[in-house]
C-alpha cells in the first residue's frame, strides 16, 4: 500500500509557509505549495507540483489540461476528498491543511457541491430521495427538506421525474438531477468533473447554461473540462500540464 493511499490514517499536517496576511482578500479558496505524489518502492511520481491558485468568491473556473495532467487529482482535494497532500490549502479563510478529518467533512458538507461526469445518482434511490440525501446530512426538519426537495425540483423543471428511479431517465436528465442534488443545500461553490462528458451536444448545452445561471446567481463554479465550448460559459482557464500550473 502505498504511502498516500486513503486507507492510510492522514499523514501529519505539514507545516505551513504562507502567511494568510498575504492571501488576496476576494479569494474564497488560496492554494500555495500544493503538492501530491504517489510512491512506488522506492520512486516517487509526482502529480501536482507546487501549485499556487487564488479562486474569487463567484468565479466560474475551467480547470484545462492533457489527460494525466493532474486535472481531477486537483478538483478532489479543492472537494476535500482527498487528503493526502501538502502544502496550504485555505477555503473561506479556514486553514484546510490544519483541520482535522471531521472538520474538513464539516466544511465539505456545508460549502460544497460536487458533480461527476457518471452523474452517481443512487440507483436505488428515487429522484425525490436522491436529492433529499445532501439534506439528511444536515441538521434540517422534516417538513423544512421537503419543501427544499420540492423547490428544487420547481426550479429545474423536473417535478415530473420526481417519483422515477435514475434507470428511468435520459443521461442528461441524470445530470440535470445530480446538479440539482448538489446545489440543493445552497453550497457557495460547485466542483464539476467533465459534466457534459457522457451527455450529447444539446443535453451538454443545458447543463453549462444551468452553470452559467447558477454562477449568475453568486455560485463559484469550478469544472474540469476538455471542451472550449464549455471553457467559454466561465470567466477563466487554468491550465495544467504534468501537475504543473502552466
Ligand atoms: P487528469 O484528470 O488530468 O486526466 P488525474 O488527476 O486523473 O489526471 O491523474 C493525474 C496523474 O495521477 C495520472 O498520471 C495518473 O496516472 C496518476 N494517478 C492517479 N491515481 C494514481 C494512483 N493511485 N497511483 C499512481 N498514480 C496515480
Amino acid at each position: 500500500m502505498s504511502f498516500f493511499s486513503r486507507a492510510t490514517p492522514a499523514a501529519p499536517a505539514p507545516a505551513s509557509t504562507t502567511d494568510p496576511e498575504t492571501l488576496p482578500a476576494d479569494a474564497l479558496i488560496s492554494l500555495r505549495n500544493l503538492e501530491k505524489s504517489y510512491a512506488h518502492g522506492t520512486t516517487r511520481t509526482w502529480v501536482l507540483r507546487r501549485v499556487a491558485i487564488d479562486i474569487k468568491d463567484g468565479e466560474f473556473v475551467s480547470i484545462m489540461g492533457p489527460s494525466g495532467a493532474g486535472k481531477s487529482t486537483l478538483l478532489h482535494i479543492v472537494g476535500m476528498h482527498d487528503s493526502a497532500w501538502t502544502g496550504d490549502y485555505y477555503f473561506g479563510g479556514q486553514p484546510v491543511h490544519r483541520l482535522g478529518p471531521k472538520d474538513r467533512a464539516r466544511l465539505h458538507k456545508q460549502h460544497i457541491g460536487f458533480v461527476f461526469q457518471s452523474y452517481h445518482l443512487l440507483d436505488h434511490l428515487t429522484v425525490y430521495e436522491n436529492l433529499d440525501v445532501p439534506l439528511s446530512y444536515r441538521d434540517i426538519r422534516k417538513s423544512e427538506r421537503d419543501s427544499m426537495v420540492c423547490d428544487i425540483l420547481d426550479r429545474f423543471n423536473i417535478v415530473g421525474k420526481k417519483d422515477l428511479y435514475p434507470n428511468q431517465l435520459s443521461g442528461g436528465q441524470q445530470q440535470l438531477v445530480a446538479v440539482a442534488r448538489a446545489v440543493i443545500a445552497n453550497p457557495k461553490v460547485v466542483l464539476a468533473d467533465e459534466p457534459t462528458g457522457n451527455l450529447h451536444s444539446s443535453q451538454g448545452r443545458e447543463i453549462m447554461e444551468l452553470f452559467k445561471k447558477l454562477n449568475d446567481a453568486g455560485t463559484t463554479i469550478i469544472q474540469v473540462t476538455h471542451s472550449e465550448t464549455n471553457a467559454g460559459y466561465g470567466s477563466r482557464v487554468i491550465e495544467l500540464k504534468d501537475g504543473w500550473v502552466v
